[in-house]
Protein backbone atom coordinates (compact mmCIF):
# COMPACT_ATOMS: atom_id res chain seq x y z
CA UNK A 1 0.00 0.00 0.00
CA UNK A 2 1.27 3.27 -0.81
CA UNK A 3 1.67 5.64 2.07
CA UNK A 4 -0.95 7.97 1.53
CA UNK A 5 -2.98 4.98 2.90
CA UNK A 6 -3.99 5.06 6.43
CA UNK A 7 -3.11 2.36 8.64
CA UNK A 8 -6.76 1.70 9.70
CA UNK A 9 -9.70 3.39 8.54
CA UNK A 10 -13.26 3.29 10.16
CA UNK A 11 -16.20 4.33 8.25
CA UNK A 12 -19.63 4.99 9.92
CA UNK A 13 -19.33 2.01 12.25
CA UNK A 14 -22.71 1.27 14.00
CA UNK A 15 -23.16 -1.49 17.08
CA UNK A 16 -26.46 -1.58 18.79
CA UNK A 17 -27.15 -4.10 21.29
CA UNK A 18 -30.77 -4.66 21.67
CA UNK A 19 -31.75 -1.73 19.69
CA UNK A 20 -29.15 1.01 21.64
CA UNK A 21 -26.50 2.28 19.61
CA UNK A 22 -23.62 1.75 21.86
CA UNK A 23 -21.34 3.31 18.89
CA UNK A 24 -23.08 5.13 15.99
CA UNK A 25 -21.90 6.58 12.53
CA UNK A 26 -17.96 6.06 14.33
CA UNK A 27 -15.64 7.17 11.36
CA UNK A 28 -11.47 7.56 12.56
CA UNK A 29 -8.19 6.92 10.98
CA UNK A 30 -4.92 6.37 11.91
CA UNK A 31 -1.51 6.85 10.39
CA UNK A 32 1.35 4.52 9.94
CA UNK A 33 4.01 4.04 12.64
CA UNK A 34 2.00 6.65 15.06
CA UNK A 35 1.08 6.16 18.93
CA UNK A 36 -2.80 7.13 18.74
CA UNK A 37 -4.94 7.55 21.67
CA UNK A 38 -8.79 7.16 22.08
CA UNK A 39 -10.25 8.88 25.28
CA UNK A 40 -13.81 9.20 26.28
CA UNK A 41 -16.35 9.08 29.12
CA UNK A 42 -17.09 5.52 30.69
CA UNK A 43 -19.87 4.32 28.43
CA UNK A 44 -18.48 6.42 25.12
CA UNK A 45 -18.17 3.33 23.12
CA UNK A 46 -14.39 2.74 23.37
CA UNK A 47 -14.34 -1.41 24.23
CA UNK A 48 -17.16 -1.82 21.24
CA UNK A 49 -15.53 0.58 18.81
CA UNK A 50 -12.13 -2.06 19.29
CA UNK A 51 -13.70 -5.23 19.64
CA UNK A 52 -15.89 -4.23 16.16
CA UNK A 53 -11.81 -3.13 14.61
CA UNK A 54 -10.49 -6.69 16.11
CA UNK A 55 -13.32 -8.89 15.13
CA UNK A 56 -14.77 -9.39 18.80
CA UNK A 57 -18.16 -7.84 17.91
CA UNK A 58 -20.01 -7.72 14.62
CA UNK A 59 -20.75 -4.14 13.65
CA UNK A 60 -24.24 -3.47 12.09
CA UNK A 61 -22.74 -1.10 9.47
CA UNK A 62 -20.04 0.63 8.39
CA UNK A 63 -16.27 -0.46 7.03
CA UNK A 64 -12.88 -0.95 8.73
CA UNK A 65 -10.04 -1.15 6.41
CA UNK A 66 -6.47 -2.11 7.76
CA UNK A 67 -3.75 -0.71 4.90
CA UNK A 68 -6.59 -1.02 2.53
CA UNK A 69 -7.92 -4.30 3.10
CA UNK A 70 -11.71 -4.69 3.78
CA UNK A 71 -11.48 -6.52 7.74
CA UNK A 72 -14.90 -6.22 8.07
CA UNK A 73 -16.95 -9.13 9.43
CA UNK A 74 -13.49 -10.85 9.46
CA UNK A 75 -13.11 -13.33 12.79
CA UNK A 76 -10.93 -12.20 15.12
CA UNK A 77 -8.12 -14.74 13.85
CA UNK A 78 -8.12 -13.45 10.43
CA UNK A 79 -7.96 -10.07 11.17
CA UNK A 80 -5.13 -10.52 13.23
CA UNK A 81 -3.30 -12.96 10.41
CA UNK A 82 -4.24 -9.24 8.19
CA UNK A 83 -1.64 -7.30 11.08
CA UNK A 84 -4.49 -6.05 13.70
CA UNK A 85 -4.01 -7.27 17.28
CA UNK A 86 -5.19 -5.85 20.62
CA UNK A 87 -4.63 -6.42 23.65
CA UNK A 88 -7.64 -6.52 26.82
CA UNK A 89 -7.99 -4.65 29.58
CA UNK A 90 -7.53 -7.87 31.94
CA UNK A 91 -4.41 -10.00 31.46
CA UNK A 92 -4.74 -12.87 28.81
CA UNK A 93 -1.48 -14.76 30.10
CA UNK A 94 -0.39 -18.06 30.51
CA UNK A 95 0.42 -17.85 34.18
CA UNK A 96 1.94 -21.48 34.48
CA UNK A 97 4.31 -21.41 31.34
CA UNK A 98 7.15 -19.39 31.80
CA UNK A 99 7.74 -15.83 29.67
CA UNK A 100 9.57 -17.66 27.28
CA UNK A 101 7.11 -19.99 26.67
CA UNK A 102 4.04 -17.25 26.68
CA UNK A 103 6.22 -15.57 23.98
CA UNK A 104 6.67 -18.56 21.70
CA UNK A 105 2.93 -19.43 22.32
CA UNK A 106 1.25 -16.41 21.20
CA UNK A 107 3.47 -16.68 17.91
CA UNK A 108 2.11 -20.09 17.11
CA UNK A 109 -2.01 -19.24 15.06
CA UNK A 110 0.34 -17.03 13.06
CA UNK A 111 3.29 -20.01 11.93
CA UNK A 112 2.02 -21.39 8.65
CA UNK A 113 2.78 -24.94 9.06
CA UNK A 114 0.63 -26.74 11.61
CA UNK A 115 1.31 -29.55 14.63
CA UNK A 116 1.76 -31.96 12.24
CA UNK A 117 4.59 -30.24 10.55
CA UNK A 118 5.71 -29.35 13.97
CA UNK A 119 5.65 -32.84 15.00
CA UNK A 120 7.63 -34.34 12.07
CA UNK A 121 9.92 -31.41 12.83
CA UNK A 122 10.04 -30.37 9.29
CA UNK A 123 12.38 -27.55 7.95
CA UNK A 124 10.09 -25.14 7.31
CA UNK A 125 8.58 -25.30 10.59
CA UNK A 126 12.10 -24.91 11.94
CA UNK A 127 12.77 -21.45 9.93
CA UNK A 128 9.38 -20.48 12.14
CA UNK A 129 10.32 -21.57 15.40
CA UNK A 130 13.86 -20.52 15.06
CA UNK A 131 12.32 -16.65 13.89
CA UNK A 132 10.16 -16.74 16.77
CA UNK A 133 13.04 -17.69 19.18
CA UNK A 134 14.93 -14.44 17.64
CA UNK A 135 11.84 -12.10 18.06
CA UNK A 136 11.09 -13.31 21.42
CA UNK A 137 14.80 -12.76 22.35
CA UNK A 138 14.40 -9.42 20.73
CA UNK A 139 10.66 -8.34 23.00
CA UNK A 140 11.92 -9.66 26.37
CA UNK A 141 14.73 -7.22 26.50
CA UNK A 142 12.72 -4.37 24.68
CA UNK A 143 10.40 -5.16 28.16
CA UNK A 144 13.03 -5.63 30.56
CA UNK A 145 12.23 -8.45 31.77
CA UNK A 146 15.06 -10.96 30.59
CA UNK A 147 15.59 -11.87 34.41
CA UNK A 148 12.44 -13.60 34.41
CA UNK A 149 12.34 -15.45 30.91
CA UNK A 150 12.41 -18.90 32.18
CA UNK A 151 10.25 -18.12 35.38
CA UNK A 152 6.61 -18.76 35.43
CA UNK A 153 4.85 -15.58 35.02
CA UNK A 154 2.36 -15.88 37.88
CA UNK A 155 5.28 -14.67 39.82
CA UNK A 156 5.22 -11.26 37.98
CA UNK A 157 3.18 -8.13 39.25
CA UNK A 158 0.52 -7.06 37.99
CA UNK A 159 2.27 -4.30 35.43
CA UNK A 160 4.76 -7.20 34.55
CA UNK A 161 2.08 -9.12 33.18
CA UNK A 162 0.64 -6.62 31.42
CA UNK A 163 4.12 -5.83 29.96
CA UNK A 164 3.69 -9.87 28.80
CA UNK A 165 1.28 -8.91 26.98
CA UNK A 166 2.03 -6.62 25.28
CA UNK A 167 5.36 -8.54 24.00
CA UNK A 168 3.26 -11.35 23.60
CA UNK A 169 0.70 -8.99 20.90
CA UNK A 170 3.84 -7.97 19.04
CA UNK A 171 5.20 -11.60 18.70
CA UNK A 172 3.75 -12.19 15.11
CA UNK A 173 4.86 -8.57 14.07
CA UNK A 174 1.27 -7.20 13.61
CA UNK A 175 1.02 -3.74 11.83
CA UNK A 176 -1.20 -2.42 14.23
CA UNK A 177 -1.35 -3.16 17.81
CA UNK A 178 -4.80 -1.64 19.80
CA UNK A 179 -3.83 -1.69 23.69
CA UNK A 180 -6.92 -1.86 25.72
CA UNK A 181 -6.35 -0.10 29.23
CA UNK A 182 -2.65 -0.81 28.93
CA UNK A 183 -1.71 0.55 32.00
CA UNK A 184 -5.42 0.18 34.22
CA UNK A 185 -4.83 -0.84 37.63
CA UNK A 186 -1.22 -0.29 37.38
CA UNK A 187 1.20 1.32 40.29
CA UNK A 188 2.60 4.79 38.71
CA UNK A 189 6.00 3.25 38.42
CA UNK A 190 5.23 0.61 36.35
CA UNK A 191 2.79 2.80 35.05
CA UNK A 192 6.18 4.68 33.67
CA UNK A 193 8.29 1.94 32.56
CA UNK A 194 4.71 1.01 30.52
CA UNK A 195 5.30 4.21 29.05
CA UNK A 196 9.33 3.76 28.14
CA UNK A 197 8.41 0.58 26.49
CA UNK A 198 5.66 1.22 24.35
CA UNK A 199 8.12 4.50 22.93
CA UNK A 200 10.73 2.48 22.67
CA UNK A 201 9.02 -0.09 20.48
CA UNK A 202 7.37 3.02 18.70
CA UNK A 203 10.85 3.73 17.92
CA UNK A 204 11.71 0.51 16.58
CA UNK A 205 8.46 1.21 13.98
CA UNK A 206 5.59 0.02 15.61
CA UNK A 207 2.31 1.49 15.75
CA UNK A 208 -0.24 1.74 19.11
CA UNK A 209 -3.91 2.55 19.65
CA UNK A 210 -4.24 3.14 23.52
CA UNK A 211 -7.85 3.12 24.75
CA UNK A 212 -6.98 4.50 28.14
CA UNK A 213 -9.13 5.97 31.25
CA UNK A 214 -5.81 7.12 32.62
CA UNK A 215 -5.45 10.96 30.26
CA UNK A 216 -2.48 11.96 31.36
CA UNK A 217 -0.74 8.87 30.21
CA UNK A 218 -2.43 9.35 26.90
CA UNK A 219 -1.04 12.85 26.29
CA UNK A 220 2.13 12.18 27.66
CA UNK A 221 2.10 9.11 24.74
CA UNK A 222 0.69 10.01 21.77
CA UNK A 223 1.21 11.79 18.87
CA UNK A 224 -2.26 12.09 18.05
CA UNK A 225 -6.05 11.82 20.19
CA UNK A 226 -8.79 11.00 19.69
CA UNK A 227 -12.13 11.69 21.91
CA UNK A 228 -15.08 9.46 22.18
CA UNK A 229 -18.78 10.67 23.47
CA UNK A 230 -21.80 9.08 23.33
CA UNK A 231 -20.93 6.37 20.77
CA UNK A 232 -19.52 8.58 18.39
CA UNK A 233 -16.27 10.71 17.50
CA UNK A 234 -16.70 14.14 19.23
CA UNK A 235 -12.62 15.54 18.35
CA UNK A 236 -9.53 14.52 17.78
CA UNK A 237 -5.95 16.40 17.49
CA UNK A 238 -2.93 16.94 19.14
CA UNK A 239 -2.48 16.46 23.00
CA UNK A 240 -2.94 20.12 23.37
CA UNK A 241 -5.55 20.89 21.33
CA UNK A 242 -7.34 18.22 22.73
CA UNK A 243 -7.00 19.31 26.33
CA UNK A 244 -7.63 23.01 25.27
CA UNK A 245 -10.92 22.26 23.99
CA UNK A 246 -14.28 23.47 25.91
CA UNK A 247 -16.31 20.49 24.82
CA UNK A 248 -13.67 18.03 25.80
CA UNK A 249 -13.55 19.54 29.81
CA UNK A 250 -17.63 19.48 29.37
CA UNK A 251 -17.45 15.81 28.39
CA UNK A 252 -15.24 15.09 31.42
CA UNK A 253 -16.32 17.57 34.29
CA UNK A 254 -19.63 18.00 33.13
CA UNK A 255 -18.93 22.14 32.97
P1 LIG B 1 -16.55 2.39 27.04
O1 LIG B 1 -15.59 1.31 26.72
O2 LIG B 1 -16.23 3.69 26.38
O3 LIG B 1 -16.74 2.57 28.51
P2 LIG B 1 -18.51 0.59 25.91
O4 LIG B 1 -18.15 0.41 24.49
O5 LIG B 1 -18.15 -0.50 26.85
O6 LIG B 1 -17.98 1.98 26.44
O7 LIG B 1 -20.08 0.79 26.02
C1 LIG B 1 -20.82 1.69 25.22
C2 LIG B 1 -22.30 1.51 25.53
O8 LIG B 1 -22.74 0.24 25.07
C3 LIG B 1 -22.62 1.55 27.01
O9 LIG B 1 -23.86 2.22 27.15
C4 LIG B 1 -22.75 0.09 27.37
O10 LIG B 1 -23.64 -0.07 28.44
C5 LIG B 1 -23.29 -0.53 26.10
N1 LIG B 1 -22.84 -1.92 25.91
C6 LIG B 1 -21.56 -2.31 25.69
N2 LIG B 1 -21.49 -3.65 25.54
C7 LIG B 1 -22.77 -4.11 25.66
C8 LIG B 1 -23.37 -5.41 25.58
N3 LIG B 1 -22.64 -6.51 25.35
N4 LIG B 1 -24.71 -5.48 25.76
C9 LIG B 1 -25.46 -4.38 25.97
N5 LIG B 1 -24.96 -3.14 26.04
C10 LIG B 1 -23.63 -2.99 25.89
MG1 LIG C 1 -14.39 0.12 28.03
Amino acid sequence: MNSATPLLEVEGLRKSFAGVHAVDNMSFSVAHNTITGVIGPNGSGKSTTIDCISGFQRPNAGRIRLDGRDITRLTPQKIAKAGLIRTFQTVHIYEAMTLRENLLQAARPFQASGWVADFLRLPGMRREVDAAMVRADELVDMIGLRKYYDAPTRILSYGQKKLVALAAGLMPKPRLLVLDEPVAGVNPTRIREIEEVILNLHAAGESFIIVEHNVEFVMRLCERVIVFVGGSKMTEGDPKSVQQDARVLEAYLGI
